[in-house]
Order: C-alpha cells, then structure tokens, then sequence
C-alpha cells in the first residue's frame, strides 16, 4: 500500500506529541528529526525534506501554536498542510479543448507502465461522456502495439495503428487525421518508450510534439523506482517540457518517495495515480486526500467515490425492499459480497478508513481469502438452498461442504450468520412497521 511505511513512523511520531499536554519549542524539534527521519527513509529527496521541515519548523514553534490548547494537533494540521502544499495543493486535472481534438501524448520509460495506463486512462475519459481514441506509436518495442490494442478491446475504446513499418511521427499524424474523420474528440498517443533517456527518443518525441500540437504531454513514470522516477522527470521535463505526471504502480510501493518529491523538484503536478494492474485501476491524484492517508485519517471521499462508481443502484433498491420484507437469501448475500470486491482489494478498502493503518493490516488478505471461501460454499449450494435456506439439512451441509472444499463445521458457521442476519432483519423490519418492543439489543 502507499505510504505504508511512513504512514506508520509518522503516527508513532505524531502519538507521543498528542499525548503531552503541553510542548516545549524542544519536544516540537525531537518530533521533526523523528519526521525528517521518516521522509528520508522513505526516500523523498534530500533537498525536499530539509525545505519541508524547515517550513514546518518555522510555522510550529511560534508561541502560538505552543501555547494553543491542543500544541500536538496544531503541530499535525501544519504537517498535513505543508504535505498537501508539497504535492501540489489542489487537483490537477487534464483540461480538454472546448471544441475540436484533444490531444494527449504519453510519454515515458519502457515498463513504466505507459502502455496499461494509457488503456486506463482511455477508458476514465470515455467515462466522462467523450470519444477517444488511441494511437499506437511504439514501433520499437515487440508486440507494443498488439497489447495497446489489447487493452484497446478491454476497455472498448477504438486503436489506430499503421503497423511497425512506418515512422511513429507519421503514425501520430495519420492517427489525429483518423480522428477528424471519424469524430473522435480525444487523441490518446502511446509513443515509444526506451531503457533509457537518450537523445534520439527525444528527438522524436520532439517531432510528434510540434506537429500534433498536444493539449496535454502527460509522463508515466514508475513510484517503485524511488528517486529515479524523479530524475526520470526531470529529464523529460527540460528536454521536452511536460504537462503533468502519471505516477504507476503506487499501490506497490510502501514507502512513496517519488510520490512526494516530484512535484517538489519539477513543479509539474501528479495528476493521475496507477493503483493495481487493472485497467479500472486509475485514480485522480488528490494532494489533500494522500496527505490524510499518510497521517492515518482516511481517505473517506475517494472511498464514497469508489463505492458510487461500484454499486448498482436498481440492486440497491431491490435489497432495500428484500430487507423490509425480511426476504434476503444467500443469492442476495453473494451480490452483496460481489459488489463490494468490486472496489477492490479489501486491505485498499480498509487503508482508506480513517484510523486505519495499514501496515498492520496484513492479516486482512486471509478475510480476502475467507470472502472466497463463503462464496464456494454458497455456490455449491443448489438455487433452492440459496432461495430458502431452511431446507438445509445435515445431508444437505455435507454435500456442500463437499463440493466447496471447505469442512463441515465451516458450512454451519456461515448458515448461523446468516440466520442471525435474517432474526435482525426480521427484528428491524418489525419496527420498521412499528411494532414496538420487537427489537432488543443483545
Ligand atoms: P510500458 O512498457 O511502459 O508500456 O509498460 P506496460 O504498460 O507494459 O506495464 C508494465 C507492467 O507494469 C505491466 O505488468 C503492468 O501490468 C504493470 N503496471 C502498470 N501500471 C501499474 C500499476 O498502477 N500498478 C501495478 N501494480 N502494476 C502496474
């Protein structure tokens, strides 16, 4: 998980200050070396931390924070603010032409992830109502262009492609003219990555530059790869002049120091993180939000985001109506379960609760692991014993518990939830209907 690492050192820090009363100008100073400590650990740029504990230094230890009724909180809310300023401050969005093409190039080392996220991000946009299209320019590396196309069908967005005999500025052209042609509103270029930086990749990215004229030069550069990342970034940046990041794989890396110094040291803002190798996997980055993840304060909204994009509104009001009659059954259960797998890995899920901390969550993949087993078991019942599980008998349990692979002590437990569940509903429909005194509290 991001930040994991530091999230924890940070907490640690941040709990020994909450629980003294009063602080002195030197209990705000042991905290910051234990911060600036932290941030080195996690990789963040030398220069970076020490602008960034200067300022914070400089802010917390006036009298009026240590003299405030809540020193220790105070100290926290600087912390989160020179954070959110350090990784931007507000979202940066990509802006779109208002009328006729938007280009977007995509720009980047090779296994940086250009290729996935530009599928990803493909598919954000066409969620936003527009038309895209992406052109296929990486003629070098082998099957480049056939996994765009892949990821193309995936998320049902159309790929141009002349093949790898053409020159990928022509590639780029013929791809825009397409566009035109055919209405596309979005151009998402996918050009050639390399190993490494070198002067004939530039070039070239160079020539595409000035004729296809992007709105947009976006950079997808890999958070696993720390500090080189930046530097990554900062060659792009003087050498073709970018537009903002796309930082991959940040789901993989626990301790998020190029997440926090890029911004720093190019002044081009993350405007997109990669969270997992699936092509839903893309987020806005939001600076407030990863600031409050980092201090263990949740990420609530992008949380509420994910479930408005997740859960099927007609199935909610289907349940709804289930769970006033007291009529919810194991099918019912098993949707319940898929929707919400559906947001993702449960230990992300969980990271983004406030007070949450997930370096210690690891013991959360095996629930992962049980949620996969209370689904053998309950697709191994028959439609009758999902519908009406009071037809369950011990024979009954013995098959399932065969068919699932799960023992037989395993199947009851889950029956008995459920029944449980169903009292409560059963209990709460009650009232629901006004019959008072129903309902008792265990
Ligand atoms: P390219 O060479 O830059 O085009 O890189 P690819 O798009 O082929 O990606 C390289 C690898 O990184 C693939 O295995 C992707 O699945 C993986 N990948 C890309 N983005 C992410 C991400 O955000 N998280 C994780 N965990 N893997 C990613």
């Amino acid at each position: 998980m991001p930040f994991d690492q530091l999230s924890t050192k940070l907490q640690e820090v941040f709990k020994q200050l909450k629980s003294k009363g009063k602080l002195t100008e030197k209990d705000v100073k042991v905290a910051l070396r234990e911060v600036k400590l932290a941030l080195l650990e996690a990789d963040v740029n030398f220069k970076v931390v020490k602008q960034f504990i200067k300022t914070i230094e400089e802010r917390a230890v006036g009298t009026d924070v240590l003299e405030s009724l809540t020193p220790g909180q105070q100290v926290i809310k600087i912390v989160n603010d020179e954070l959110v300023s350090l990784m931007g401050g507000a979202q940066s969005k990509i802006t779109f032409a208002s009328k006729g093409i938007t280009p977007i190039m995509m720009v980047g080392l090779q296994g940086a992830g250009k290729t996935t996220t530009s599928g990803k991000l493909a598919a954000l946009i066409k969620s936003q109502g527009k038309r895209p299209l992406l052109v296929g320019c990486d003629v070098y590396r082998p099957a480049a262009i056939e996994q765009l196309t892949k990821v193309g069908k995936q998320v049902n967005v159309p790929v141009f492609s002349l093949g790898t005999d053409h020159n990928p500025v022509d590639i780029a052209k013929a791809g825009m003219e397409y566009a035109r042609e055919n209405n596309y509103d979005v151009v998402l270029i996918d050009t050639a990555g390399r190993l490494h930086i070198d002067e004939v990749l530039m070039d070239e990215l160079k020539f595409i530059k000035s004729d296809v004229k992007p709105r947009e030069i976006l950079l997808v550069v890999d958070a696993m790869t720390g500090q080189d990342a930046v530097n990554v970034a900062e060659a792009f940046n003087e050498a073709l002049g970018i537009d903002g990041i796309i930082m991959t794989k940040l789901d993989s890396d626990n301790r998020g120091g190029a997440a926090l110094s890029v911004k720093a040291v190019t002044n081009k803002p993350i405007k997109y993180a990669g969270m997992g190798e699936k092509l839903s996997d893309l987020e806005p980055f939001h600076p407030e939000r990863m600031a409050s993840r980092i201090l263990g304060m949740g990420d609530v909204l992008t949380l509420i985001e994910k479930a408005q994009q997740n859960y099927d509104e007609e199935k909610a009001k289907e349940l709804e109506a289930k769970f006033r009659k007291a009529e919810f059954n194991f099918d019912d259960f098993l949707d319940q379960m898929r929707q919400l797998k559906k947001m993702g890995p449960l230990n992300q899920i969980m990271g983004m609760l406030p007070g949450m901390n997930t370096a210690k969550l690891g013991d959360i993949n095996v629930d992962e692991k049980q949620l996969a087993y209370i689904e053998a078991i309950i697709l191994s019942m028959t439609k009758e014993e999902r519908q009406n599980p009071s037809i369950l008998n011990m024979s009954r349990k013995k098959r399932i518990a065969k068919g699932s692979g799960r023992d037989i002590q395993e199947v009851n437990r889950l029956i008995k939830q459920f029944e449980q569940m169903q009292t409560m509903m059963k209990q709460f429909s009650g009232m629901m209907k006004g019959k008072k005194g129903k309902f008792k509290l265990p």
